[in-house]
């Protein structure tokens, strides 16, 4: 079955067609600057990648030209839209309704409705695209995947925050976590490839992008994880602070003469490593910076491997050891300055760093030595492909 894979942003869009049977990728794209004017970038398979403008008014708009696009004569991969069998809608926010995905039905679109106040910047979007989808492929069946799904097997004592228990009950303040979906895929895969099952181990996953967090797995199932209510909490991020002193915010309101809404802005837009640094939130660009001797660039990768470092540390005591640890996402995938600055501060596990395999990246390699005590991996995430195979599962 070809399922078509969407996740939509407010203002763009991204997709993937794939095949599930092969699990080939049929083609991919991306909608921009929708609302604005528009612009596609369209990859079919063993096909020139398109790149053009077009008016997109709304999502609807955007979802048609991908439509369009995907049963092209020229530059399409299938003959008519009946060749697509299912859509899975990336959604960001599930709350504690969602544990798992779920097909698409009013009732569910109900649900994530209620979500939205969670996720103001993502779910509205996501749920324009179910609209936009469902108008133009009616009789298509569409499931969604929450990233929120894989955590809802944390305990209390992980999720709860040290606040009054009323915030819990009456608003459901308490720690979602983020990027379940390529959590739970790297750790399946962690399990593959040291043959055993999921049930048998204890994995750490650091999903290291320009959004990031750690997930704690143990026997296969998430118990913590370092976003919170938000995707701002836990890990310095690319331009995201990581958890802070609470206190902060006042202190940089009344100081910086700004609203909270502004100070959670610079939280989230101006801090990270692009905020320590003053050079990026690239980490390409970091290490550019650091070869040409910038100590604050240098500060900036410290600070963020150390803390990636504590959270190992302290989902290591949470499962009561680790078996395995993953590397995952942009940084996870292809630093090896980051993992390398994270290693450092591994010895006690009895951790060792393969500094030439370390070398390589975006691919499936150990990059621990082989009497390291627990073994290291970069594992590739994937989430589109973790959708398409949850919508064929749930179908
Ligand atoms: P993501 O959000 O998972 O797409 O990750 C984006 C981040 O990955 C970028 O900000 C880069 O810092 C990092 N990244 C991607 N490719 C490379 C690379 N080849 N070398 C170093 N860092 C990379």
């Amino acid at each position: 079955m070809n399922v078509l894979v969407i996740n939509c942003g407010s203002s763009s869009l991204k997709y993937q067609l794939i095949d599930s049977d092969s699990e080939q990728v049929l083609a991919k794209g991306l909608c921009e600057r929708i609302k604005i004017d528009g612009r596609l970038k369209h990859s079919p398979a063993g096909k020139a990648t398109v790149e053009m403008d077009s008016p997109m008014p709304d999502h609807t708009a955007a979802v048609e030209l991908v439509l369009k696009m995907l049963t092209d004569s020229e530059h399409g991969v299938i003959r008519s839209l009946d060749e697509i069998g299912a859509v899975g809608h990336r959604i960001v926010h599930g709350g504690e309704k969602f544990a798992s995905s779920t097909i698409i039905t009013d009732e569910v679109i109900e649900a994530i409705t209620e979500c939205n106040d969670l996720a103001p910047l993502h779910n509205p979007a996501n749920l324009i695209g179910i609209e936009s989808c469902r108008k133009l492929m009616p009789d298509v069946p569409m499931v969604a995947v929450f990233d929120t799904a894989f955590h809802q097997t944390m305990p209390e004592k992980a999720y709860l925050y040290g606040i009054p228990y009323e915030y819990y009950e009456k608003y459901k303040i308490r720690k979602y976590g983020f990027h379940g979906t390529s959590h739970s895929f790297v750790s399946k895969r962690m399990a593959e490839i040291l043959g055993k099952k999921p049930e048998e181990l204890k994995t750490i996953v650091c999903h290291l992008g320009n959004g990031a967090s750690i997930c704690a797995v143990k026997n296969g199932k998430s118990v913590d994880t370092s976003m919170g209510l938000t995707p701002l909490d836990g890990l310095v991020m690319g331009t995201r602070s990581g958890a802070i002193d609470p206190a902060v915010i006042e202190y940089i309101a009344e100081k910086g003469k700004k609203s909270i809404s502004e100070v959670i802005d610079v939280l989230n837009k101006e801090s990270g490593v692009a905020g320590v640094s003053g050079v990026s939130s690239d980490f390409r660009d970091l290490d550019n910076a650091i070869l040409a001797g910038n100590e604050r660039a240098k500060i900036a990768m410290d600070v963020f491997c150390y803390r990636v470092a504590q959270y190992i540390g302290s989902y290591t005591a949470a499962m009561n050891g680790v078996d395995a640890i993953a590397f995952t996402a942009g940084v996870g995938e292809n630093n090896a300055t980051a993992r390398a600055g994270i290693f450092e501060y591994l010895g006690y596990l009895g951790i060792k760093l393969d500094t030439e395999k370390n070398k390589l990246r975006g691919e499936e390699v150990q990059i621990s030595t082989d009497d390291s005590k627990v073994p290291v991996w970069i594992v590739p995430t994937n989430e589109e492909l973790a959708i398409a195979r949850e919508t064929v599962a749930l179908l």
